[in-house]
């Protein structure tokens, strides 16, 4: 083809390969003028991108959609979604494009996907475009979390198409690149299971299992039950998500299901916020009035999210779970009936399965199990790293949740108080202490913890360190972002933006003249309001 772009990577397609009747093919529409705006040279290279044979508008080309990349087989993927708990049987990418897959520099394959690039069968009654300001949002957002050590979405680039799209008011319009490990969600899943097609939802789940659990495949105790372990899987690389966006102060936002990635990375950044002062109840999104997903709300959501995974996977569990019984049954053929009785009810609540009549409860069981158990132990293992814990004592969980109560009470910086705990630990407690506006009663929790810190054998120069590597000093604070946002929305003026993504690029690094960037809002009483990135 005439006007087709070696981008030099070798892609390798398997959703598009593996799952037709998955997606609707959609190349994107061409940008009239690609401008490329934030490039992740680092990631881009991971990817294999050979940016010496590329010009910047061929790379602005392919980075913007709409042009023939060779060996791509771009395509919108399609999938449901329960939206603050209301089921809508058909969502899908709507203003955006599976670009194609490749195989990292570490053997790991990766979505390239590229967001903002136009109409897609799945779009309804929108312009499938996005404005620059929310792109630039989810770029500085998802590379933070990136540095914060917290599974994502990466961002790649963002190109300015050169034209207005409508909404409030015209805006730049954008097109953000962004890499996955996979985009595959939980309403996937539900698209297929609402329409009764058991067989896609059967492929999905085994292409899911190849892709991102293989090892649950290959276990003998779970190959006949491999579902049921994709399940807990998943329910396990949720609960570890939820307890890093908790232990940092991420509030995601918008929940829905199909806005939680199977494969257990943080996505879709849109009202997403972190908490300033401490507030369990903290909520940011002009969008949810009843506070679904405010912070604390954040692991009750994601096993409501799982348990609707749950009921997708539920006819293939329930096969699989029959015929393992089954089996068990046939070998004790001989058995006398009664034993046959016990031996079965045994069979049931090793597989998890309490009852066979009510399966729902046995599936609810059994993501209370993995779910709720690996939170609370991810969450207190957090809490404790950022205490500068090295082991744990039963009361450590009272010694955390007594910090965060008068924290919440005297509203203290969440970020800045865990990281001037650290120059408490070398004896400077004035930065910590200064952050209360009663710090008697810190004091006295200061006391209980110098305590317990006698009990963990670490000297306090290491304690110190620690604690500096798991309590950032710099995070994507909401008016620092809105500045960015602002300045390259109204003036076209990107340098807030590229500054801040430096300082972000090291948040546990404290480096002279950036204390701006540590430094709490000026009003940090004022509500601040995030609003969905369309
Ligand atoms: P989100 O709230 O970003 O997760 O999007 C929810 C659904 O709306 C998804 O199916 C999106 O693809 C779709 N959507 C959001 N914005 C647009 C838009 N501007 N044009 C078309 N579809 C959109
Ligand atoms: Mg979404």
């Amino acid at each position: 083809m005439s006007d087709e772009i070696d981008s030099g990577l070798s892609f390798d397609n398997s959703y598009a390969e593996q799952l037709v009747g998955f997606y609707t093919s959609n190349q994107g529409d061409k940008a009239p003028a690609p401008s490329i705006i934030a490039f992740n040279q680092s990631l881009a290279r991971s990817l294999g991108l050979d940016l010496d044979k590329l010009s910047q508008r061929q790379l602005a080309a392919i980075l913007s959609g709409g042009t023939h990349i060779k060996g791509a087989t771009p395509l919108a993927q399609v999938y449901a979604g329960h939206q603050f708990g209301i089921f809508s049987p058909q969502l899908g990418d709507g203003r955006s494009i599976l670009l194609a897959e490749v195989l990292d520099d570490s053997g790991l394959r990766r979505d390239i996907h590229l967001k903002g690039s136009g109409r897609t069968a799945y779009s309804r009654s929108g312009d499938g475009k996005a404005g620059i300001g929310p792109v630039l949002r989810e770029y500085l957002m998802a590379e933070a979390m990136q540095q914060l050590n917290v599974p994502t979405t990466r961002a790649l680039s963002v190109v300015s198409t050169g034209e207005k799209i409508q909404r409030h008011k015209p805006l730049a319009g954008a097109v953000l690149a962004r890499v996955a490990s996979s985009h595959v969600r939980v309403g996937t899943f539900e698209y297929f299971a609402d329409r009764g097609q058991t067989d896609q939802v059967k492929q999905l789940a085994d292409y899911v299992i190849n892709r991102h659990f293989p090892q649950s495949s290959l276990s003998p105790l779970t190959q006949s039950h491999c579902y049921l372990q994709l399940l807990s899987e998943v329910c396990k690389s949720q609960a570890a998500l939820v307890s890093k966006w908790m232990n940092l102060g991420f509030v995601h936002g918008v929940m829905n299901t199909d806005n939680m990635s199977i494969c257990g990375e943080t996505i879709d950044y849109g009202p997403c916020a972190f908490i300033d002062s401490y507030d369990p109840k903290a909520l940011f999104s002009s969008i949810d009035s009843q506070g679904r997903y405010r912070y604390n709300n954040q692991a009750p959501a994601a096993l409501w999210n799982l348990a609707r995974l749950g009921e997708t996977l539920l006819p293939l569990i329930g096969t699989q779970a029959k015929q393992t019984i089954e089996q068990a049954f046939n070998v004790s053929n001989d058995f006398s009936a009664n034993y046959r009785q016990q031996w079965l009810e045994r069979m049931r609540r090793k597989l998890a399965i309490y009852n066979e009549e009510s399966e729902d409860l046995a599936l609810a069981l059994t993501l209370m199990n993995s779910f709720q158990l690996n939170y609370q132990k991810f969450w207190l293992d957090g809490v404790r790293s950022k205490l500068g814990l090295s082991n744990a004592e039963p009361e450590d969980k009272k010694l955390a949740d007594d910090l965060l109560e008068i924290m919440a009470a005297q509203k203290v910086d969440y970020t800045r108080l865990f990281r001037a705990l650290a120059q408490a630990v070398t004896g400077l407690q004035g930065p910590a202490t200064d952050l209360f506006s009663h710090p008697l009663v810190f004091e006295q929790w200061l006391q209980r913890w110098s305590d317990r810190r006698e009990r963990d054998p670490q000297t306090p120069v290491a304690r110190a360190a620690a604690m500096n590597l798991v309590n950032p000093i710099y995070i994507p604070r909401n008016h620092l972002v809105e500045q960015a946002i602002k300045a390259a929305e109204e003036q076209a003026d990107y340098g807030p933006f590229e500054k801040l993504q430096r300082v972000l690029n090291q948040p546990f690094t404290e480096r002279e003249g950036l204390e701006e960037y540590a430094a709490a809002a000026g009003d940090a009483s004022a509500r601040y309001t995030t609003y969905c990135g369309t």
